[in-house]
Order: C-alpha cells, then sequence, then structure tokens
C-alpha cells in the first residue's frame, strides 16, 4: 500500500457502523478507505441476535422508535430525518437480504443468518470501490498544528497511525471502533483512548444489557433452557420493585435473554443497595383458583402415578425435577396422596419461583457497553465531532443508551449511513458542515 497517498476518507473499524459509513462514503464517489484489526470484518455482527441478528426494530414511527432512548432520543432526530427504519429495512431489501418481524417488532433476515447481513455489507463496499486493509490494528489519530484557529487548540487531524507506525493521511476520518462488550471479537475499546488523548470526553464504559448470576445451583441444570411468556417480578426487602413479562433464557451461572437483559441494568442499581430475589410465574394466565383445579384434575386423572412423573405434565420436562424439589413434596409419593396443603404450596411455586440474584455478568459478556463519547461533542447533522470537523463518530463508540431489541445496530446503521453521507460528500457540498461551520471548534460547549 502507497503510504503517501491522501484519502478522501479512513474508517477505523469494519463491524456494521463502519462498513455502511465505508459504503455510503464510497457512493458518494470519494475514495474510501477501510481499515480492520481482524483478519475478517463483522466478526461481532456475526454473533448479533444469536447468530440470527436482529438486525432493527421495525418501528417506523421515529418519535415512538426514539422513546426507547435517553431524553426520548431528541439528539437523534436530525440523524433519523437522514436514515431511519425504513431506509435501513430498504437498503437491505433493495440488495436482495428479505426481513420477518417478530415479538415486539425485532427484524430478523429472512435467512435467520447474520452472514446474510455481512453479505449485504461488503457487496455494498465492493460495489463502491472501497478499499479494505485487514489484519491492521491502529494505534492511534494522527494529528499536525493547524494554520487555521477553527480547529481544536491548533490542532488538525491528518491521518491515522498504524501499530507499525506507519502513519496513512486522509482528509476525513471515521472512527468506527465500537464499545468494549465481548471483547474477542475485536471490539475492546481501543478508540475511547484515542479520542481522549486529542480532547474528547470519554465516560468509562460498563457493561449494560448483561445477564444476570444467580446464586441458587439449580438454575446450573436448565442451562439451555428458555421459558417464553412468563412474568418475572423483581423484589427487594420483601418489595415488588418492577416487573416485566417475556422469555428468560437459563445460562450456567445465571439469567439471559431479551426480557432479563433489559432489566438488567435496573437489577444491578438495586443490587448496590442489597439482596435482591427475582420471582419467576411460569404460568401467568392462570390465576391461583384456575391452577388448583387444573392440580386437581391432573393428580385425579394420574392418581397412581409418581409426583415426579405427573409434574412433568404442566411443566417444561427439565423444569420438573426443580420443581419437584423446590415444593418439598416427596417426588415419589402417589399423586392421590398429596394433601391440599402441599397442593396450595405448589401452586405458590409455579406461581413465584424463587431466585437470588447474585451480580451483573462483566464487560465480556455484555450485548452492549454503556459509556464513551459524550453526545454534545458530536453533531448528529453530520456525525461529526465538534472538536475536529473532519472526524466522525459513529456506532457502539457513543455513549448512547438503548435498549435490547435491534437497536443499537440501528444506531450503526443511522450514524454510520449520515457519517458517510457528510464525510464522502464532495469538498465543495461539505465545505458548509466543515471549519468555519457553527459546528466548529469555537462553537463546542465542553461539559
Ligand atoms: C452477543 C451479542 C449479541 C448482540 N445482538 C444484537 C442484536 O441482535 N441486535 C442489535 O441491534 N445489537 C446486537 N448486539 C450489539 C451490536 O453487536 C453492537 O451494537 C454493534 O456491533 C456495534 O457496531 P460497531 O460497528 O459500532 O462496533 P463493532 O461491531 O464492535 O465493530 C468494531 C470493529 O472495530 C475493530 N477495531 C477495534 N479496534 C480497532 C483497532 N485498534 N484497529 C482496527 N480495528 C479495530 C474491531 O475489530 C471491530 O471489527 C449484540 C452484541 C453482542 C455482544
Amino acid at each position: 500500500m502507497e503510504t503517501n497517498t491522501v484519502w478522501d476518507v479512513i474508517v477505523v473499524g469494519g463491524g456494521p457502523a463502519g462498513m455502511i459509513s465505508a459504503g455510503r462514503a464510497a457512493e458518494n464517489g470519494a475514495r474510501v478507505l477501510l481499515i480492520e484489526k481482524n483478519e475478517t470484518l463483522g466478526k461481532k455482527l456475526l454473533i448479533t441476535g444469536g447468530g440470527r441478528c436482529n438486525v432493527t426494530n421495525s418501528e417506523f414511527d421515529v418519535r415512538k422508535f426514539l422513546e426507547k432512548f435517553k431524553d426520548d432520543g431528541k439528539f437523534l432526530f436530525s440523524a433519523f430525518s437522514q436514515h431511519g427504519v425504513k431506509d435501513s429495512l430498504d437498503f437491505f431489501h433493495d440488495r436482495g437480504m428479505e426481513t420477518k418481524v417478530e415479538n415486539e417488532l425485532r427484524t430478523f433476515p429472512v435467512s435467520d443468518r447474520s452472514q446474510s447481513v455481512l453479505d449485504v455489507l461488503v457487496q455494498y463496499m465492493r460495489d463502491g470501490g472501497v478499499e479494505i486493509l485487514s489484519n491492521s490494528p491502529v494505534s492511534g489519530i494522527a494529528v499536525e498544528d493547524a494554520k487555521n484557529d477553527n480547529d481544536a487548540a491548533g490542532k488538525k487531524i491528518v491521518g491515522i497511525i498504524l501499530k507499525n507506525k506507519k502513519v496513512l493521511r486522509a482528509k476525513n476520518i471515521i472512527i468506527a471502533t465500537g464499545g468494549a462488550s465481548a471483547p474477542e471479537t475485536g471490539s475492546t475499546g481501543d478508540g475511547f483512548a484515542w479520542l481522549k488523548d486529542i480532547g474528547h470526553t470519554i465516560i468509562t464504559p460498563t457493561p449494560s444489557l448483561v445477564p444476570v448470576a444467580i446464586k441458587d445451583k439449580w438454575v446450573e441444570s436448565l442451562a439451555g433452557i428458555s421459558l417464553t411468556d412468563i412474568k418475572i417480578s423483581v423484589f427487594q426487602n420483601g418489595k415488588k420493585q418492577f416487573f416485566k413479562k417475556g422469555k428468560i433464557l437459563f445460562t450456567h451461572v445465571g439469567i439471559s435473554g431479551p426480557t432479563i437483559l433489559n432489566m438488567s441494568r435496573d437489577i444491578g442499581d438495586l443490587l448496590k443497595y442489597g439482596p435482591v430475589t427475582i420471582y419467576l410465574d411460569i404460568l401467568p394466565s392462570e390465576d391461583n383458583g384456575t391452577l388448583n383445579t387444573k392440580l386437581q384434575e391432573l393428580f385425579k386423572e394420574h392418581d397412581k402415578k409418581k409426583f415426579r412423573n405427573a409434574i412433568a405434565n404442566i411443566v417444561p420436562a427439565k423444569l420438573a425435577p426443580v420443581i419437584v424439589d423446590l415444593s418439598l413434596i416427596d417426588p415419589e409419593k402417589e399423586c392421590n396422596s398429596i394433601t391440599r396443603e402441599e397442593r396450595i404450596r405448589l401452586i405458590n411455586l409455579l406461581k413465584n419461583i424463587p431466585m437470588e440474584a447474585d451480580k451483573l455478568l462483566g464487560t465480556d459478556k455484555a450485548i452492549i457497553t454503556n459509556g464513551g463519547v459524550v453526545l454534545d461533542e458530536v453533531d448528529f447533522k453530520t456525525m461529526s465531532s465538534r472538536l475536529f470537523p473532519n472526524l466522525y463518530l459513529i456506532g457502539d463508540i457513543l455513549n448512547i443508551d438503548r435498549p435490547s431489541g435491534g437497536f443499537s445496530l440501528q444506531i450503526c446503521w443511522t450514524t454510520g449511513y449520515v457519517a458517510g453521507n457528510s464525510a464522502g460528500r464532495p469538498a465543495e457540498d461539505s465545505a458548509g458542515h466543515r471549519a468555519g461551520s457553527p459546528t466548529a471548534t469555537k462553537s463546542l460547549k465542553k461539559s
């Protein structure tokens, strides 16, 4: 690679945000280089949604979509008005990737494979002629003294520095190195340190949307099992704090799944103040009376069967031994000799299976990290830095708190597309938002 080339745009990070931004900049006619430290692109993208990729959330009403974000996502309006959920879906559909909508508007490729999403992005970059430099860790942003006083503290960004010390120069740099969750995929938070070095404010990343470790050992026996349509209630000091209905997935050490991930931050907050008990109602549509009748009928029908065998008719087979244990009813007892008291105890258990939260798991197990570049240092009309107008910040590098359900990837599509669009515009078009514009350094209000 010639190192004296000055690229129009260099994108650092070959995740979803980086790839769509590179493709869009190239589509605008820019000469684009995308640099990725891994051998392959989109390692994290491939594990999203359990390998199926929850590519977005099909809420087309932008206000309703943004309500899921802090402060009703007001900061995101300008970016979403340029590229929203519908635009992202059109983008994939136009390139032959059909999608389907599942519960809570979670949207997946019809193929049920994340690879389909990656294929579209790679082809998009290929069509635009994006050059890709893989196996190439970047170690920092190249900054020089500036002659123009619109540049932050007399400095301007001229390119990036590779780990092997080579400097690659570009007119515009897009940082898309992601957050710090699932570091084995390459997202080790490298970009945060570089951005801090050049004056950006970084909120230290903490795990968000993360599984919850459970103290009760029986949970381990259910690893891999999921229960749908259950009610999950969270208690502290005997008082109900909040509840959600949805799905739970048991793991070797605790509980996960979309509903738990979305509850995890609040559970983590409660854990700071003392023990937290989580109750599962595995039959939320049955009240105690109906359940009593159901159990009476079950025990009558299977009167000679042992309790441990009969119970599997009413709960999932793998859960049955746990229920038997927790019910304190003799597993060998014949159904016809189960007492009324035991039946009432069983009803209470099925409506309130207790488990004690231990802690939230760490960054390595988190779906996303909260933290990153503070939002008032970014102009969401272009996704450019308010410190350096030719620097663009997208995807998980930004401090955007969001729920599970396709919202993270939609942020990547929107911020990536807008950044690529701005950074890749021919110089005469883009001049308006670069040096000398109201978004440049002088207007930056540091918090
Ligand atoms: C298990 C799991 C499941 C998920 N499922 C979903 C889901 O279904 N739906 C959803 O919306 N979100 C999901 N997410 C979140 C989603 O994956 C992220 O929000 C998204 O990948 C962020 O994209 P990004 O492009 O900002 O960063 P990343 O995907 O993290 O990509 C950053 C890229 O930059 C590269 N890089 C980092 N440092 C350097 C460096 N120094 N030099 C060069 N390259 C570098 C990395 O190798 C990486 O390829 C999931 C996350 C996890 C962990």
